[in-house]
């Protein structure tokens, strides 16, 4: 599905930038920046933010004029309209509003507490007009913080570069200042990923490629970023409860994960269930008698599986934090087993006839048992 460009903004640069002296009459932009709207007044004083009323495109305003210019008896103005992502503008009013109320903090006690009490206030009810009108973006703010954490080491590479250029000599003091850089650019991005949780969860319908990225996250090497997502894409993961084939595609993808993600793993559990309601049944729980028997171990089980002609294992996964995975083909049917509660539960498509259940089972009750 291709988007009609929008009619207001799409012929707009991503920059412009006008200039003029004091005393002469200022400049319009060279394009019809004028179409765009201001946002709430309280969060545009703040932020400099402006919007475009058809498509929503966010757009950032600045006025500056330079000090210490070269001709000093001359003063020039400078104004600039760029085009910036939902993330930014996300990031502009949440960072605005989180001044204010430290600046209420600090004034408490002294004369201008009332008046930054009151301006914090003002700031908070216009932005949550604001995130309410960014809600509507959610997906694309989504992407754009996929996006942002795939890039998240943009600012500490750049930084080692620079040092690397000026000042090769000195290669502990550049380490240990692109560390810190390094740490930084790490906190920036537990932050956005929870920003992407928070606007993943009011994604009606999440497209299943946004939702195979999230997905990933879980297994990223910064913890605090996979534990970011990890409640929101379980509640996401609820609303998908009717499209089983993406369920499956994503079931897929965390048992890719789950052996070095706990959260992968928790949530591939809870996928499971999910399918289960959806036309998979469990058919068998293996020992049969008893709680466990610890000789049934998955090398054991992939073993004795073999032996059945006919069958074929798609997909073995050894206990890492958690339970065992084998999933296996057999008569057209896809099966899949594993451990989690002690036991060895055996799941399968819900139309799987009686007579191919009853091989399977046949077949299990003759593996060698200890007990
Ligand atoms: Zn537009």
């Amino acid at each position: 599905m291709t988007k009609k460009p929008c009619s207001v903004c799409s012929q707009l640069k991503d920059y412009a930038e006008i200039e003029y002296e004091a005393d002469t009459d200022r400049p319009d932009f060279a394009a019809p920046y004028e179409n765009l709207k201001i946002t709430e007044p309280t969060v545009r004083n703040a932020t400099g933010l402006i919007f475009c009323p058809e498509c929503g495109q966010y757009y950032l305003e600045r006025e500056w004029t330079p000090g210490g210019s070269e001709d000093a008896l001359k003063t020039c103005y400078y104004e600039s309209i760029g085009r910036i992502s939902h993330l930014t503008a996300h990031k502009a009013i949440e960072g605005a509003v989180t001044e204010a109320k430290q600046w209420a903090e600090k004034n408490k006690q002294n004369a201008f507490g009332e008046t930054r009490r009151k301006a914090y206030e003002e700031l908070r009810a216009a932005a949550s007009i604001e995130f309410k009108r960014l809600e509507k973006h959610a997906e694309k703010i989504v992407q754009d913080c996929l996006d942002a954490l795939a890039d998240r080491y943009a600012n500490s590479n750049t930084h080692r570069e620079t040092l690397e250029r000026f000042y090769p000599g000195s290669k502990d003091a550049n380490e240990k200042s692109v560390q810190k850089e390094r740490k930084k650019d790490g906190e920036r991005a537990a932050y956005t990923a929870e920003i992407l949780g928070r606007y993943l969860e009011k994604i009606e319908s999440p497209p299943l490629p946004l939702g195979l990225e999230v997905i990933r996250l879980l297994g990223d090497k910064q913890e605090d970023v996979s534990r970011a997502v990890y409640l929101p894409l379980l509640i996401t993961l609820g609303k998908m409860k009717d499209r089983k084939e993406d369920l499956q595609k994503i079931y897929d993808e965390l048992q890719k994960l789950k052996d070095d993600s706990e959260p992968a793993a928790n949530l591939s559990r809870y996928v499971r269930r999910l399918k289960e309601g959806i036309g998979t049944k469990e058919f068998f729980r293996l020992p049969e008698e008893g709680w466990y028997d610890l000789s049934i171990t998955d090398d054991v089980l992939l073993r004795h599986l073999q032996k059945l002609p006919g069958l074929k294992i798609i997909n073995h996964i050894p206990p890492g934090y958690t339970e065992a995975t084998i999933d296996f083909e057999y008569q057209g049917y896809e099966f899949s087993t594993d451990n989690g509660y002690l036991k060895w539960c055996w799941f399968v498509d819900e139309d799987c006839p009686e007579e191919i259940l009853d091989e399977i089972k046949n077949h299990l009750r003759k593996i060698p048992q200890n007990s």
